[in-house]
């Protein structure tokens, strides 16, 4: 299995527009964070996780030409703005796209790109369909992806464990009985905001809490702020088998 990192960065991406702060200004290029994404390979599948603002330029960059299910973690537009950019997938691959996530977020989908599921399409909207999942194990294809429930402030949303790999973003709360999901696996790519907390998201500490509890041979930050500080300044300070995610870095399962 491989997963390719396509974002890592929060919703605003790094650098935001207008800041020059040093992270924003940095010119190493593991400053540059598109909006927080992933692409699992697995047997033959490609599995897009979340359809970010950025969905286009990373695609492009990867050299993504087939898609085979979009995993959806949750509704807010850092990971869903980008969903009419499938198009030039679905004239590719001549077939329809299936969306996986909670009922709320398929709903979410279905109005805010309405003109995609409407009787008399436009000629050329994205051809896709919603599978609402709820948080127990499903099959893609002969793959089963198990959901991992975690909040984001008050909002359950989901993580996804596949095989020994398991990708959870905008989580600031995980239960117990969710954690215990997480054992044995290879690699975890989990989100940490910044040093400081935030109401939202894990910070630092609580994400490296996260992962000392669950004990991943290794695992990768995601959904990195500007305020995290350089690649530079903060690698060499995470444990040895903690890494800060890097833009469209490819790692093996
Ligand atoms: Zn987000
Ligand atoms: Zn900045
Ligand atoms: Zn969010």
């Amino acid at each position: 299995m491989q997963v390719r990192l396509l974002g890592t960065g929060t919703s605003q991406g790094v650098p935001i527009i207008g800041c020059h702060c040093p992270v924003c200004s940095s010119a190493d290029a593991r400053d540059k964070r598109l909006r927080t994404s992933a692409l699992v390979s697995v047997d033959d599948l490609n599995i897009l996780i979340d359809t970010g603002p950025d969905l286009r330029q990373q695609l492009l960059r990867a050299g993504v030409t087939r898609l085979d299910a979009v995993l959806y973690t949750h509704e807010h537009k850092d990971h869903t703005a980008g969903l009419d950019d499938v198009r030039p997938i679905n004239f590719l691959m001549k077939q329809t796209l299936n969306l996986y996530g909670l009922p709320r977020v398929m709903r979410a989908l279905h109005r805010e790109f309405e003109y995609a599921f409407a009787t008399h399409k436009y000629p050329g909207v994205p051809t896709i369909a919603l599978n609402p999942v709820q948080p127990k194990p499903f099959f893609i294809q002969d793959i089963e992806i198990q959901p991992i429930k975690v909040r984001h402030l008050a909002l359950p949303i989901l993580g996804y464990r596949i095989r020994n790999f398991a990708y959870i973003t905008d989580a600031s709360f995980i239960a117990d009985t969710e954690l215990q999901k997480l054992t044995g696996l290879e690699v975890l790519v989990i989100n940490s905001l910044r040093k400081e907390e935030h109401y939202s998201h894990f910070n630092l500490e609580q994400t490296l809490n996260v992962i000392r509890q669950v004990r991943p041979a290794r695992a990768y930050l995601t959904h990195v702020s500007h305020e995290m500080g350089t690649y530079e300044a903060v690698a060499p300070t995470l444990p040895d088998n903690v890494f800060l995610g890097i833009d469209n870095e490819v790692i093996t399962v």
